[in-house]
């Protein structure tokens, strides 16, 4: 039996689980319903007859209390149970009004479908059972009045039960489509609460911090990443706002996401600079904001995923720092340099000057003292030129030991920049001396960032043919060299394998003793005869020899070359000098070269051969070559200083020399007659020298008056134009030969023939 009821109750509907507002509205209707039915059935009723009030009033005067009962405020139920007997009552006086007419029982049908809208036990059952009382006691008693046939008058009960059944199988259809409806309801839900289940799941679990905001800020729902990232706790206060998020936005003028999301219907992305209100770092975060709209298209939620993109910013700037800087010096990389140059020529109303850096003999000091060093002197450089450069100005390296500064200005402000950054390495670079190779372009209106930069970087060229340690401004006819370099390497390689004897024949010129005016020694001065048997002066072709390293061979000529002539001068000559170019110096070879050849000549005292080295040499080199000149020395070769007076001729630095003569260069001296600086400065080299036993030569005399005045100051000897200009060997030879002194107002002949300079 328990079981049987429990397989019934199982196969029953529950009833009564209708949301309140779906449920308010099918009561509405049933309660309009029947007050219509009420209306329609006084109509009925007063067109049936008099004899028929009694039974009208009878039954308005039970509906309509249903009807009152049923639009109280009570329970729901209570409601529909009056709502329903009132039904009962409308069709049974219905009935009794149409005489038990048969058609009139179909009203009881109509309101079984009618109650079952209310998916209730409760109204559903007072119908059935009122309905069947109804029938059993109205029938009985007014039989007439019920039923329209003879057996039910006669049978009222049966009748009444026939009846009961038949609104019973009506009830039964609607219970089975009532309660096929609510299974379909409860897996519609379960399947609901499953999905709610995952997103719940999917929400509060990611560890993407994520919200839900209401469109005027309220925070709704936030997930265990959100609160954990902003140190919320895990219960938010009621009331809690966007505005109490512990982060405040950096970049003040930028609309809040919600006036953002407000204002479109797509996605958003959004990244935002946010001062974190714990710690107060900044941050960068990415929002996803994505709006919940209702059916009439109003926003009614805000989903926002937040990311932490801050790691990958400071990358992602790490990086484009990394591209755009020298990893070295920090200055500019040169891809940046490039790209800044082009919008600064692009963009600038003034002209722009482009300055072009080369250090001298940078490789003497990498291979002298160690990468590292070389990394060091680089770095000092740097920071020198952002020292001494005007802010604003463009500063990179291109690699190696070549920079580069493009600056805005009116006309000259390159030249005036590079001549600044110049006079700044007069102070060491990380303890070292060092000389900068600069050309300097400029470049009106539009032109092409490649073309400025190689424009300067061929006229930094032209100022390393020129000896380096100077600044050479852009002209056109130094564009041409590309090609005349090659040609001039192929002239210089034939010249030197042929015949070097007579490609490079050397020339001489006299260095006189300002106390006796004889010739003392002379200086060998190497000069090229071209193909054409034209003669060029060392200018054109030295810079050349240098570059491609043929200077080395062409130095061994000119050395085997002196001794030689030196050999033949044996009597008549006291010594020759003969210049060396760093490059020389700097290879290994070097030494071995010198000592063979002085081997080759045992007759010959080594101290007659003067070795000239420029000052620049020495101080862009390292260690290496000062030990390299103490070696030449320990062969009894002389070294001289050359160009003294164009580096960095500080005084103390010529005690630290292993130097047997200084050369005071021609600007140190010209003019010196009229300049009582120079005057003064001369006459402290020259005491300087004297009491560290150098003895000194001043070059490129040529005023009389200068001859006059190095001679009162005790300079005891003298080179230049004023006595000779450089004679080829033979002529050089005749002068020697003829006893040459040289009187002081009587110039000789020989001067005027002299050919070269
Ligand atoms: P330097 O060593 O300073 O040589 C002196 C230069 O000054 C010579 O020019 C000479 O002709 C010039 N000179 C002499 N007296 C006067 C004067 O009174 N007034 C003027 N204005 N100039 C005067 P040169 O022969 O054209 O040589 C130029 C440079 O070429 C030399 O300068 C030297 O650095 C280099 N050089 C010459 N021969 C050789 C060589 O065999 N090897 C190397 N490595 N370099 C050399
Ligand atoms: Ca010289
Ligand atoms: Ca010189």
């Amino acid at each position: 039996m328990a079981t049987w009821m429990k397989w019934l109750r199982d196969r029953l509907p529950t009833g009564g689980g209708l949301r309140d507002e779906d449920w308010a509205g099918r009561h509405r209707l049933l309660t309009v319903l029947l007050a219509v039915v009420m209306v329609a059935m006084i109509v009925f009723g007063v067109l049936q007859g008099e004899e028929h009030i009694p039974a009208l009033l009878l039954t308005v005067g039970l509906v309509l209390p249903c009807l009152i009962a049923g639009t109280l405020p009570r329970s729901r139920r209570l409601r529909s149970v009056f709502v329903a007997l009132g039904y009962t009552v409308a069709c049974a006086g219905f009935v009794s009004l149409a005489h038990g007419l048969t058609e009139a029982h179909f009203t009881f049908f109509i309101a079984v479908a009618a109650l079952a809208l209310y998916r209730d036990w409760a109204p559903f059952g007072v119908f059935l059972v009122a309905t069947t009382l109804h029938h059993g006691a109205f029938g009985t008693l007014f039989s007439d009045h019920t039923y329209d046939h003879d057996s039910a008058v006669a049978h009222p009960l049966v009748w009444a039960l026939l009846h009961g059944v038949a609104v019973l199988f009506a009830a039964g259809f609607q219970i089975v489509s009532w309660r096929l409806t609510e299974v379909e309801e409860d897996r519609a839900r379960e399947n609901l609460d499953e999905s709610q289940a995952q997103l719940s799941v999917a929400f509060d679990q990611t560890p993407v911090p994520m919200a839900i905001f209401s469109p005027d800020g309220l925070i709704m729902r936030t997930n265990a990443a959100y609160r954990k990232w902003l140190g919320l706790p895990d219960e938010l206060p009621a009331g809690f706002h966007l505005r109490d998020v512990p982060l405040a936005p950096v970049d003040a003028g930028e609309p809040p996401m919600l006036e953002l999301m407000a204002a479109s219907r797509e996605s958003l992305t959004v990244t935002r600079r946010y001062r974190r209100l714990d710690d107060g770092r900044l941050i960068w975060v990415e929002v996803h904001g994505t709006g919940l709209y209702d059916r009439n298209d109003r926003l009614r939620l805000i989903y926002v995923h937040c990311f932490d993109v801050t790691a990958t910013r400071d990358h992602e700037a790490e990086l484009r720092h990394q591209v755009r800087h020298d990893s070295l010096t920090g200055l500019l990389s040169r891809q940046a340099f490039e790209h800044d140059l082009a919008v600064l020529l692009a963009g600038s109303a003034e002209p722009v000057s482009v300055i072009y850096l080369d250090v001298d003999r940078f490789k003497s000091i990498n291979d002298g003292s160690g990468h590292t060093t070389g990394d060091d002197v680089l770095r000092a450089l740097a920071a020198r030129l952002q020292q001494v450069v005007p802010a604003g100005a463009l500063i990179a390296r291109l690699g190696g030991d070549e920079f580069v500064v493009a600056l805005a200005g009116p006309a000259g402000t390159g030249l005036r920049v590079g001549n600044t950054i110049l006079a700044s390495l007069a102070e060491p670079l990380a303890g070292f001396p060092v000389a900068l190779s600069i050309g300097v372009t400029t470049a009106f209106g539009a032109a092409g960032a490649d073309e400025v930069v190689l424009a300067a970087d061929t006229a930094m060229y032209a100022a390393k043919r020129g000896g380096g340690n100077r600044l050479q401004v852009f002209t056109d006819d130094l564009a041409v060299p590309v090609q005349e370099r090659i040609a001039a390497e192929t002239r210089l390689r034939r010249a030197l394998t042929a015949d070097p004897r007579y490609s490079f024949p050397l020339w001489f010129q006299p260095v006189v003793s300002t106390v006796t005016g004889e010739i003392i020694g002379a200086e060998a001065l190497v000069r090229m005869r071209t193909e054409q048997g034209d003669i060029l002066a060392p200018g054109h072709f030295i810079g050349a020899a240098e570059e491609t390293g043929l200077i080395v061979p062409l130095g061994a000529h000119v050395l085997r070359s002196a001794i030689e002539h030196l050999q033949h001068w044996s009597n008549r000559l006291g010594y020759v000098s003969v210049n060396v170019s760093p490059r020389q110096l700097a290879e290994a070879d070097f030494v071995p070269m010198v000592a063979a050849l002085l081997a080759e000549h045992p007759c010959l005292d080594p101290s007659r051969l003067v070795l000239e080295v420029t000052e620049t040499a020495l101080i862009s080199s390292t260690v290496d070559v000062s030990e390299r000149l103490a070696l030449l020395k320990q062969l009894g070769v002389r070294v001289a200083l050359d160009d003294f007076g164009t580096g960095y001729s500080s005084l103390t630095w010529l005690e630290s020399l292993p130097a047997d003569v200084v050369k005071l260069d021609r600007s140190f001296v010209a003019g010196l007659a009229d300049d009582a600086r120079k005057a003064s400065i001369i006459s402290a080299v020259l005491w300087l020298a004297q009491s560290l036993g150098m003895s000194t030569i001043a070059e490129g005399v040529e005023e009389l008056s200068d001859w006059e005045a190095l001679r009162a100051a005790g300079c005891p000897a003298v080179q230049g134009y004023l006595i000779s200009k450089p004679l080829p060997a033979p002529e050089f030879d005749k002068m020697i030969m003829s006893g040459f002194t040289f009187g002081g107002v009587h110039l000789n002949e020989t001067t005027g023939r002299a050919l070269a300079g």
